[in-house]
This record gives C-alpha cells, structure tokens and sequence, in this order.
C-alpha cells in the first residue's frame, strides 16, 4: 500500500502546483500577505468574541464596532457609526468605506451583535485545540467579520485597494432586527442602491459551497373569537362552534392547501385558545384562563413563513386569507402578517457571481464551489439588498453549533477563507 500511496502524494502535490500557477505574480503576494497575518487575525477574532455583543447589549455591540472602527481606519477606510433611534433599543450600525471608481462597487455584509445576552452564560472565547474554538458569534458571525478586515488589510497592505469603491457595513442587530425595518435597514439598502455587488460573510457551509438564493422570513398571526356560552350548547345554531374549533379548522386548512410549494413553509409557533388570552409579543410568551364546561371565545396563533419570492409569499398569504374567511358558525376570524425578511432570489447575476468565487477557489487549489440549497439556509441581512445588487453569501468561517452554547469556529480554515475572500475582492475591484 505504501509504495502506492507515494507516487499519489507526489501526484497531488504537482496538481497543487499547477493550480497555483493559476494564480498571477500579485495573487501570490496576497496569498502571502494573508499568511502572515494568521496569528494577528486569530487574536483578533479572540479580542472581539471577548466582548459581549448580545443584540440587546447596545454598549457591548458598539465596543465591538469601535475595535473594527479603529480597523478600518487604520487601512484608510473612510468609517460612520449609523446610531438608532433611542425607542429602538438598538446599538447601531458601524459603515467603513473606500470611494474610488475603479472596477466593481462592492459592499460588504456583516453583523456585530450575536444572539448571547449579557446574562448568557456563554461568553469567551476557549480554544479547544489548534483547529478549533468555543465562542459566542466565534463563527457567526465576527469570524465572518475578520475575515471581511483581514482580507482588505492585506490587500491595502500591498496597495491594492487604490481607487476601489467598497463600503463594509456591520449591522448591530442582525440577530434581533430592529424595529421598523425602513429605519433598522435604511442605510444598508442605500449602499445595496450604490453597490454592483453584495457579498455576505455569514457562515461558510465548507469551501465547496456558497449561497446564491436565501428565503425570506415573515411572521403571521390568527385571531378567532367564538361565543363564550356553556359548552352544553357547543355545535347548535346560536352558540356554534367556539374560537379552538374555528382555529383548528384554519391551520389544518393551512396544512392541507397551502404545504407543498418548493422552498415554502410555514410554522405555527404558538397556540393559545381559551376563555381570556393574553399574549405579549416582546416576552414571546402567553397565558389563558378558560374551563371546560365553556365555549372558547378566543384563540391566537403566531406564526413564522419562509419563502423563495415575494410572488410565492404574495400567494401563499392569499390563499391564508381565503382559508380564514371560511369561518365556522357563530365564530369570526382574521390574520394579520408581517414582513421581516425579503427573499434572495437565485437570479444569473448571482449564479455568474458564484462562478467567479468558483474559478478563485479552484485557482486557489480549494475546488469548485456550487450554490447551496436555499431550503437549508436562514434569512440574513444580504436579503434587504438582493433586489438591487448581485449577490453571493456563505462567505464567512467554518464552523458548528451556531445560536447554542456550543458554538465553535473552525480556526485552521480561517486564514484559507480570508486568503479565497482577498483573491475575489482583488479580482472583482480590478
Ligand atoms: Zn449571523
């Protein structure tokens, strides 16, 4: 077996070679260049990690947003920190910023803030060994931020970045977005408007995908109301069938005639029915008071949909809303939706933005990359600009177990997908 494996490995080693050929004279002074920075980025991916940045925790997301500031104007980055209004809870934005002509505008996404509150007990960064660390937003998303700052910083480094048009923009308040959406993501549609190309640092499902479509994300909500009566009554003319019929026939109406479209769903997330309901949306919890010897008068139920285009959401709530004007007898029904996230769509300009990422991987000697099933990824900020730009997401770290305690970042592939971000940057700012 070995004296087989040995011409192999030589094989693979001059396959290695060959592909870096690929590479220009410049390309490989950035390959370089991002490799002496390995050490530098890790420590500050550990330094920012370090600081809490729940979405809630406005001081901790703008100390974060001040160590990439102080960053990105060392690299002679142009940066604003964009502040919310005080009544949206929300830190804010930090916008760094080249303003050159030449080649493609591109603009940056990624967010500051991540899903651990200050009272969360996850809050540093461990390493766990050479590969591999613990930390919250380790990998979603501040190491998709550093890798964002350590690909310009090498290719400024090296004087590359002369005339380019970027702007970077790192929400404060991806996780929770801040209310109303056209103040919370006003500028980043702006720069969308400006920009030619998005490309979103959000986790990297591996070096062999990225995401060129991603669902968008709404909420939904029922109310039915039936007559309070005693329950001896329930089913005849004057007291009917009672709010928790009403709402069972709904969402199984919803479950039957509007499942099954590619990429749609929807998630009925809570149900409460009863004699009194109440619901409080910023707890996200409830409470009811009701017997069973008494007709239910209300029933509530919040909800999630996700979908592919605003023609398949369109749809899809029209079909929600024929389904609950149908209402039993003696109840009455309305549903009310709300729009979070738009859809990315899979469009050719994001398919042939995926095949430029795929020739600087190959180039790089990493393999092709291919779109990732929209199905299996969440909604993301790079969504509010997907209407105006090309775009392409996944760019971010490697890693596992985001939005839980066990978060970890992949830390020997870090500095291959700054090396991958710097060549495409590099190429499409030519
Ligand atoms: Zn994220």
């Amino acid at each position: 077996m070995k004296k087989l494996l040995f011409p192999f490995f030589i094989f693979l080693f001059m396959g290695y070679q060959l592909q870096a050929q690929k590479l220009s004279r410049t390309e490989q002074k950035i390959i370089q260049k991002v490799k002496s920075l390995e050490g530098e980025s890790i420590a500050f991916l550990e330094k920012v990690v370090n600081i809490n940045s729940g979405t809630l925790n406005q001081e901790g997301v703008k100390a974060v947003g001040t160590e990439f500031d102080k960053a990105f104007s060392e690299i002679g980055f142009a940066t604003q920190w964009i502040a919310m209004p005080e009544e949206m809870n929300r830190a804010g934005h930090l916008f760094a910023s080249l303003d050159g002509d030449k080649g493609k505008k591109l603009l940056l996404i990624g967010h500051l803030d991540t899903v651990f509150e200050e009272n969360s007990p996850f809050q540093q960064f461990e390493r766990i060994n050479d590969s591999m660390a613990y930390g919250p937003g380790a990998n979603d998303m501040k190491g998709g931020d550093v890798v964002v700052l350590y690909a310009l910083k090498a290719l400024s480094e090296l004087n590359l970045l002369k005339k380019a048009s970027i702007t970077v923009a790192f929400t404060g308040d991806e996780e929770s977005t801040g209310k109303p959406l056209s103040i919370s993501r006003k500028s980043l549609i702006e720069a969308g408007k400006k920009a030619d190309i998005a490309l979103g640092f959000e986790t990297a499902t591996g070096f062999n995908n990225a995401t060129i479509a991603r669902r968008g994300a709404s909420g939904w909500r029922v109310e039915t109301q039936g007559k309070r009566a005693h329950s001896s009554g329930v089913f005849n003319d004057r007291v009917g069938a009672g709010a928790i019929f009403e709402m069972s026939r709904i969402l199984n109406a919803f479950y039957e005639d509007v499942r099954g479209e590619e990429y749609l769903t929807f998630n009925p997330g809570t149900l409460l029915g009863g004699t009194f309901v109440e619901y409080d949306k910023q707890t996200s919890s409830g409470s009811v008071f009701g017997k069973t010897n008494v007709v239910a008068q209300k029933a509530v139920v919040n909800g999630g949909l996700r979908f592919i285009s605003e023609e398949q959401k369109e749809t899809a709530r029209a079909k929600m809303r024929e389904i609950v004007s149908q209402s039993l007898p003696q109840t009455s029904s309305s549903i009310t939706f709300t729009d979070s996230y738009p859809a990315m769509g899979p469009t050719e300009g994001n398919q042939a933005l995926l095949e430029v990422l795929s020739q600087v991987s190959e180039d790089l000697g990493f393999g092709a990359v291919t779109g990732y099933d929209p199905g299996r990824r969440g909604a993301a900020d790079i969504s509010f600009v997907a209407d105006y730009t090309d775009g392409l997401d996944g760019l971010g770290t490697m890693g596992s177990g985001a939005h839980t305690p066990q978060e970890t970042v992949n830390l020997k592939t870090i500095n291959a997908l700054i090396q991958r971000a710097a060549v495409l940057i590099y190429r499409l700012t030519r």
